[in-house]
């Protein structure tokens, strides 16, 4: 029996017409059907959140405090389970399902602690016997827009603080991933968020997105995804003089020197730009590697991707997992082109692959004697696809590196110091990795990028409170 999920909308389950989520890893196998909510939908719940507002956001901590505790406990207690499915819909393999299922549970218990530590500040006014205190309020109705790349940990990380400071919610995932996002909500539902404020609506981009860009009654919307639709999300958001927070795209550098430890920068570069099937926005799609270590980078790269598994991501041998879909097979493929139209060289893979099911199946791409100036250097791809741009010094590979115009992470494999506090201190990205992947980061600290991959306050960690909360300063005579 193929389950039937429905919309969360002012505490009810509601939805008829749906459409059907296909597993990536076998296209017979369906893993659902799915209510796609119109956006009529949108604005009810909108209304929902609008009106659960005033009650939320003066609810007793505990009452928060509760709900985000108990939601973390479940998605513990269900992560193989939960890790399972997501894995199944989106493709990455079982141990990459359950590590995000595990990290949303983090993030949960995180914010659950936060409610119990927000604080203000009180200090003296510049004219005497007046007190000053600055506050944090909730902004609102908060409206959450999220790609299918981590279909849990990115809905985590953006539901859990909204609750956490007081907000109201109205939720929207993306078409290709809404088991996970069905889960968490009704995971926060059955742990006793009064009705309204959290609904879900899923369906089309088009549809309850645009409903959402278009609405004046959203506070704030934080988003995830492409940059053309961050485009859209920031225009319509100015028309409505609202809150907006983007996280976009990346074109993010790992520079090898040749002081790398050879198994070290491998190692990072395999993880950074291939696991997750490389739909990371933090993937290290650009390999930046100096003169004297790049022939034997380049072999060992060749090496290791040869002995990769791509298979089954249900499969406990398999290490990478199907592309998501069609398109973005199609997207992948379309890269590899370019690349050998622009004159790089295809040193590995980028082959379709069959196996057992019907699956989107691609082997890991390295293309060598790329240019920072190509296509497949400048615009993300979103795949397993990974370039080698060679240069001569450490100054070079700095520039390279940021010579884009995106900003999320940026990596360094050296055993200099000089070097890698240099790089700390120079790359013009949000995050910078040394002697570590580019992709992988912790749930308690900021993340976020500069120039075109991002936009509005960091999230996650104690930083996120710059977006769901609105400051108050509020004076006091007391005679
Ligand atoms: P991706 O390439 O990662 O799918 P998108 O930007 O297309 O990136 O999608 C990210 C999220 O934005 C998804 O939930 C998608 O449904 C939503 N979305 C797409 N188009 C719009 C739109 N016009 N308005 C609001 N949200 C949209």
């Amino acid at each position: 029996m193929i389950p039937f999920r429905k919309n969360l909308i002012d505490g009810e389950w509601v939805g008829d017409a749906g459409s059907r989520n296909i597993n990536p890893s076998n296209l017979d196998d369906v893993v659902g059907e799915y209510a796609s909510g119109r956006a009529e939908q949108a604005r009810q719940a909108i209304a929902a959140a609008k009106a659960a507002f005033p009650a939320w956001s003066r609810s007793g901590l505990l009452a928060r405090h509760a709900v985000l505790r108990k939601a973390s406990d479940e998605i513990t207690a269900r992560k193989d389970e939960i890790g399972r499915a997501l894995a199944r819909e989106e493709g990455k393999t079982l141990v990459e399902g359950i590590g995000e299922t595990v990290r949303a549970a983090q993030i949960f218990d995180f914010f659950a602690g936060e409610t119990l530590r927000l604080s203000g500040e009180l200090v003296p006014s510049v004219r005497p016997g007046v007190g000053v205190e600055i506050t944090r309020e909730a902004v609102g109705v908060v409206g959450i827009i999220t790609p299918w790349n981590f279909p849990i940990a990115i809905p985590a990380w953006k539901i859990a603080p909204a609750l956490a400071y007081g907000n109201t919610i109205v939720f929207k995932p993306a078409e290709l991933v809404p088991e996970s996002a069905w889960t968490i909500v009704d995971i926060l539902h059955r742990a006793g968020l009064p009705k309204g404020v959290l609904n879900l609506v899923m369906g089309k981009g088009s549809v309850v997105g645009q409903a959402m860009l278009d609405s004046p009654d959203l506070n704030a919307i934080t988003f995830t995804g492409s940059v053309g639709t961050g485009k859209r999300v920031a225009a319509a958001s100015v028309e409505h003089m609202r809150k907006f927070q983007l996280e976009m795209g990346g074109k993010n550098p790992l520079v090898v020197l040749d002081d790398a430890d050879l198994g070290v920068a491998v190692d990072c570069a395999i993880n950074g730009a291939y696991f997750s099937t490389g739909q990371r926005c933090t993937a290290s799609s650009r390999l930046v590697v100096t003169d004297g270590i790049h022939d034997r980078f380049v072999d060992a790269m060749k090496d290791r991707l040869g002995k990769l598994v791509v298979g089954d991501a249900l499969d406990a041998k398999t290490q990478i997992g199907p592309v998501v879909d069609q398109s973005q097979l199609k997207q992948d493929e379309d890269y590899i082109a370019i690349g050998r139209q622009e004159g790089a060289d295809l040193a590995f893979g980028g082959e379709r692959l069959d196996r057992d099911t019907r699956g989107f199946y691609l082997q890991p791409a390295l293309f060598t004697q790329a240019t920072n100036a190509m296509r497949i250097s400048r615009e993300e791809i979103f795949g397993p696809v990974a370039n080698v741009i060679r240069v001569k010094d450490y100054d070079e590979a700095l520039a390279v590196a940021n010579d884009t115009p995106f900003g999320l992470t940026s990596g360094i494999c050296t055993a200099s110091l000089k070097h890698a506090t240099h790089f700390k201190r120079n790359s013009e990205a949000g995050m910078v990795m040394v002697n570590l992947p580019t992709a992988g980061v912790d749930f308690h600290v900021p993340f976020g990028g500069r120039k075109g991959s991002s936009y509005g306050p960091r999230e996650q960690g104690r930083y996120a409170a710059e977006f769901y909360t609105t400051v108050k300063t509020a004076y006091t005579f007391a005679g």
